[in-house]
């Protein structure tokens, strides 16, 4: 047991390797990166997808001002609804399940999951939980997709906009997918995944409030796009803001921090020192049921009537243990009072 480690820590420790084994069964050959890093690189911009960008956020703005002064209550209403159901399929989906396996849903809760998902096209569950594996391997170093080391443009969004860094595309291999290949709904949104999110992010989110609400065709199409784009949003700011601003509760020693504003318009994944410290926990939070954390509230609910079970956590003693042996001296909350 290397010394530094009490009794307790070792157990969760090789806890913790046994959980993420199928995340790091291949063994890197390549030169070892040390977070907080990020070589000089050339940028070699994706033009078409700054086009498309560029188009969605000037939408985003005309549905803003339609949304402002002449949509109906219930198309508002009915597009928050969506805004809710494509997060949390993000959350509970792409990442709490897809991701790190932290709890198991039967067929019944993933087909919903993954019709959620669709709605916030976040690109696949498999391709986004295949960068997000590589994220949490290769945290804030070249190799992790939206490395924070390179400011909040580039992790926001700007990674986005330009070809893989050489060090992201040498180690995607790396990555055991073996899972996700193996489970029949993620495969099925990978091979329909152009009519899945044409039909679930766009069309019906746009046809609803035109045959039920009265509303025009591009009043409902902006206010969509308005939607979509704060449903991106949500997440980029767990890549960007919560690897930049905020406090160290559980581990001093990494970039991901604690955000309070992160976890209030991503449902609970702003509590990203823990998330970092324990990936494989269900909550993403030590702060599991509280009102900031709806995704943890929706897979309790599942797992209450029996479609979600073996929800992974972190007993508190262990997470205070390393709070006092690694954390900044804050609480979870972001108080200095300890
Ligand atoms: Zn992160
Ligand atoms: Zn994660």
């Amino acid at each position: 047991m290397p010394p530094s480690l009490t009794y307790t820590e070792t157990i969760q420790t090789q806890e913790h390797a046994k959980i993420h084994t199928i995340e790091d069964t291949k063994l890197d050959p390549y030169p070892k990166l040390v977070a907080p890093q990020a070589a000089p690189r050339e940028y070699t911009i994706l033009y078409p997808t700054v086009v498309i960008f560029t188009y969605g956020h000037l939408a985003a703005v005309y549905g803003l001002y339609l949304a402002c002064t002449a949509a109906s209550w219930n198309t508002l209403i009915f597009n928050f609804i969506v805004y809710i159901l494509a997060g949390i399929g993000v959350t509970a989906g792409s990442h709490r399940l897809w991701s790190h396996r932290a709890y198991k849903a039967n067929t019944a809760l993933q087909i919903l999951i993954i019709l959620m998902n669709s709605m916030a096209y976040q690109n696949t569950a498999f391709d986004w939980a295949k960068k997000h594996r590589l994220h949490h391997r290769y945290s804030d170093t070249d190799a992790d997709p939206h490395n924070a080391t390179r400011g909040f443009f580039f992790s926001h969004i700007g990674w986005l906009l330009v070809k893989r860094h050489p060090d992201v595309k040498k180690r995607e291999h790396l990555i055991d997918l073996s899972d996700l290949y193996a489970n029949p709904v993620v495969m099925f949104q990978k091979r329909y995944a152009f009519p899945m999110i044409i039909f679930f992010c766009f069309s019906l989110p746009t046809l609803i409030p035109v045959y039920f609400f009265g509303e025009t065709l591009s009043l409902a199409w902006h206010i969509n796009i308005l939607r979509y784009v704060c449903n991106l949003h949500m997440s980029f700011f767990i890549n960007s803001a919560a690897h930049l601003w905020g406090n160290k509760p559980y581990d001093k020693n990494i970039k991901p921090v604690q955000n309070l504003f992160v976890s209030l318009v991503a449902f609970g994944e702003g509590f990203h020192n823990y998330h970092h410290t324990y990936p494989w926990d269900y909550k993403a939070a030590e702060l599991g049921n509280n009102k900031l954390n709806l995704s943890t509230k929706f897979i309790d609910l599942f797992a209450w009537i029996g479609w979600a079970k073996d929800l992974k956590t972190v007993p508190e003693h262990v997470s205070h243990t390393r709070i006092v042996r690694t954390g900044d001296g804050s609480d979870m909350w972001g108080h200095k009072d300890h």
